[in-house]
């Protein structure tokens, strides 16, 4: 259970890895930074610019269909989270997010 946390917008000094497509955030690039507890333990993530976009849609589509909050994508579960949604609705979140 995520009971405390917190996300911001923060442009990078230095680089770093994107917890979601392990891609490198750029210096000087916009990333989102997400810190909190995680049931007892206490967690940070960075996330690129494009996967934290993705991490919003796939958050509200979650809402609309009324997932559970277990359901919602975790840090570094983007990726299952999307397979996991096309497998069940059989098209992609960009589809759906077209549709609703
Ligand atoms: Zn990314």
């Amino acid at each position: 259970m995520n009971n405390c946390d917190w996300t911001r917008q923060r442009k990078a000094r230095k680089k770093h890895n994107c917890c979601e497509c392990n891609k490198t955030i750029q210096k000087g690039e916009y990333y989102s930074y997400s810190s909190g507890i995680w049931g007892h333990e206490p967690y940070s993530s960075k996330t690129c610019g494009y996967c934290a976009e993705l991490v919003k849609l796939c958050c509200h589509l979650a809402s609309k269909l009324k997932y559970q909050d277990e359901h919602y994508p975790i840090i570094s579960g983007l990726s299952d989270f999307m397979s996991n949604f096309k497998h069940d609705y059989g098209i992609t979140i960009e589809q759906a997010a077209c549709q609703l």
